[in-house]
């Protein structure tokens, strides 16, 4: 306990140490106990789990794809892109040999699309580098492309019993309530404080179950709004109960900087023929497909657009060719760090532009068969119906 106390206090420099001691001291409290934490997790679990299809598996490549969905979005939501994936890409070799068009479509709709672009590269690496096989240490796995320690720990858990303690944001939330620990989970200090814990708290016989135990604790049980505390079977320990601290932790330093976009879609539109881009830049849905787009300060009337140089250039060569048919009523569409308004203005051509070598002209009917962000598929129902 020693050890653990000083390797916390030499990783603390900066925090309150009155903290430190609250940990070491509950570590005795727990480890004191005719059930330790890591057997009252376990059991909770066994009794309260979900069901879930990559549950009580150990092939590491169904793990780690169920980690990446899981990463960003909810339970219910990713079951069902679980499911298809899988179906269409059931290992490492259908994964690395699709196209990173097609791994994006089956990801439309999950958002986050750096996801789906690194497990597609990540797959390349397993066969490139590992024979297809994958790999099974942790300094191999956390090699791989999109995963870092969190989706390593799990992984090699789970899937190879590697006793390496995970910790997302439900650990966050169990063990700074249980533990009383204040120091924020999103600065330096709290980040290796939490890490060492959940290590030291981890049962090394049984680590992937112990993991599994202590996320899905979090995420029923220990919830970040008014959890079920006087059903809890921590309560007689837990130091934010018994501070009457459960709201208010755990503590969160950085409050997230949102930033408005504004994106003028046009909709070019020549009998059934359209056009799309692709976004190659490093932004928000890079390698997706959407309409020519505009992007200014604010949304643009008619007049504004036909005088923004982007547009001049588009149509120069066939400007009493071109009819702005229509502007759509403006979309907001929140992302967590931006909120874009966008509109989507219809403009209809008898003749084609030489300028549009960065397009892909396509049949509208065809708009399907492309992978496109959430707000285009917002947009594209709006339009098409
Ligand atoms: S008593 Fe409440 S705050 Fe403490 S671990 Fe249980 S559910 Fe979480």
């Amino acid at each position: 306990m020693y050890n653990y106390t000083k390797c916390l206090l030499s990783l603390h420099f900066g925090c309150k140490t009155n903290i430190i001691f609250a940990i070491e001291k509950q570590i005795i409290t727990f480890a004191r106990t005719k059930m330790p934490l890591s057997s009252t997790l376990i059991q909770w679990y066994q009794t309260y789990k979900r069901d879930l299809p990559w549950r009580d598996i150990v092939d590491p490549y169904k793990i780690w794809i169920s980690e990446i969905i899981l990463q960003q979005t909810r339970v219910n939501q990713g079951l069902d892109y679980y499911h298809r994936f899988i179906e269409r890409f059931p290992d490492v070799t259908s994964l690395a040999t699709a196209s990173e068009d097609e791994v994006l479509k089956y990801w439309q709709g999950l958002g986050y699309y750096s996801r789906a672009r690194n497990l597609h590269k990540a797959a390349r690496q397993i066969v490139s580098e590992h024979d297809g096989l994958f790999p099974n240490t942790y300094k191999e796995v956390i090699q791989l492309a999109g995963i870092g320690e969190y989706t390593a720990a799990a992984i090699c858990s789970f899937a190879y019993n590697l006793p390496f303690a995970v910790v997302d944001g439900n650990v966050f939330r169990v063990l700074s309530r249980l533990f009383g620990v204040d120091t924020p989970i999103d600065s330096t200090a709290g980040k290796k404080i939490f890490k060492q814990l959940a290590q030291e708290i981890l049962d090394k016989t049984q680590p992937g179950l112990h993991n599994q135990a202590i996320m899905e604790f979090g995420a029923l049980q220990c919830v970040p709004v008014s959890p079920a505390c006087d059903e809890c079977p921590l309560a007689d320990k837990c130091i934010a109960y018994s501070d009457n601290q459960v709201s208010a932790l755990p503590v969160k330093r950085q409050k997230i900087q949102t930033k408005e976009r504004f994106f003028n879609y046009l909709f070019i539109k020549s009998g059934n023929q359209t056009w799309l881009q692709k976004r190659t830049q490093n932004d928000i849905w890079k390698n997706l497909f959407e309409f020519p787009l505009i992007e200014d300060e604010k949304l643009l009337d008619k007049n504004e657009l036909i005088q923004h140089d982007y547009f001049k250039m588009l149509f120069s060569d066939i400007q009493s060719d071109i009819h702005i048919r229509s502007v759509s009523p403006p979309i907001k569409h929140i992302l967590t760090h931006q909120k874009i308004f966008a509109q989507c203005v219809l403009i209809e051509i008898n003749a084609k532009s030489k300028k549009w070598e960065q397009f892909v002209q396509i049949q509208i009917d065809e708009l399907g068969n492309y992978a496109v962000s959430r707000l285009m598929e917002i947009l594209l129902q709006n339009h098409l119906g």
